[in-house]
């Protein structure tokens, strides 16, 4: 057997402020349109694996994520993996203690040394919980070293860990196969896949052009219109997209710069903006 029913879920969208940002009154953070209300960045995967089990793996968990969690009735962490450890992407790592209580297992995190040590850094209280004053329930995690280029399989999918250039900081994206029990990529894969995580990146380095080709569908960061240091602008973006060549690309990490609307409306074919609660696969709300 190999994995099937695979739900791709977009939980977060937005920029590390959030849209609408706070105390904001401009025409995005006012908006009505629900696709307007953009949290902060995350993804999660579910699948039934290949020995017909559930399976949910989130990528980053950011702050929202207890948010995002409940909106799609999610119960279980099958594996996390952190594309860097910016506050946006990682200050929701509290929160999977929920998923240890419910599953009575431990939780594998999955992120290259600096990330780990980063969230060894800040959440003392998890990692190094003999030094809280009274016993605590606190998220039970363990470690993955991840390295660019080094898949990691998990429940009938490869995770391949992608170079990408957040200005000047190295970090990962993540593109995911279904593969065969010998871990080879399957011929015929289910919708979405072969999908690539892209977020906070700026450029994508010479070595990551090949692992990033052949996709059914890209997620791509996509700040707003003016240059920023450390991510894409929209041109940026349809760039790479058009370059990489995959069959549909969806853009996150939107500012309120920018309405769905006013984004939607200037997208090349086989593109669109990416928006909370967005369903690829299984049961999908996409007509991209
Ligand atoms: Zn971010
Ligand atoms: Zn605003
Ligand atoms: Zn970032």
């Amino acid at each position: 057997m190999t994995v099937r029913d695979v739900e791709f879920i977009f939980l977060g969208t937005g920029t590390s402020s959030g849209v609408p940002v706070i105390g904001c009154t401009c025409p995005t953070c006012t908006s009505t349109d629900p696709r307007d209300r953009r949290l902060r960045c995350g993804a999660a995967i579910r699948v039934t694996d290949p020995d017909g089990l559930p399976r949910t793996i989130f990528i980053d968990i950011p702050p929202d994520h207890r948010e995002q969690s409940l909106r799609h009735g999610l119960d279980r962490c099958d594996g996390l993996f952190i594309t860097h450890a910016h506050v946006d992407h990682v200050y929701g790592l509290d929160e999977v203690r929920r998923y240890n209580a419910l599953m009575r297992a431990p939780i594998g995190v999955h992120a290259e040394p600096e990330v780990t040590e980063a969230l060894h850094r800040i959440f003392q209280h998890i990692y190094a919980r003999q030094n809280n004053r009274n016993d605590s329930f606190v998220a039970d995690l363990f470690d993955v070293v991840l390295e660019p280029l080094q898949p990691v399989f998990l429940h009938g999918l490869r995770f391949t860990p992608v170079r990408l250039l957040h200005g000047r900081l190295p970090i990962l994206g993540f593109r995911i196969d279904a593969v065969d029990s010998a871990g080879v990529p399957l011929e015929e894969q289910p919708d979405p896949l072969p999908l690539a995580w892209c977020t906070d990146v700026s450029s994508v380095p010479p070595e990551s052009w090949e692992p990033l080709g052949g996709l059914k569908t890209l997620v791509l960061d996509m700040l707003r219109d003016r240059a920023h240091p450390t991510h894409m602008t929209f041109d940026e973006a349809i760039s790479v997209a058009e370059t990489l060549d995959p069959t549909r690309t969806f853009f996150i990490h939107m500012s309120h710069d920018s309405t769905h609307q006013q984004l939607l409306q200037r997208m090349p074919p086989g593109m669109a903006p990416a928006w909370d609660g967005l369903i690829l696969g299984l049961g999908t709300n996409s007509h991209l």
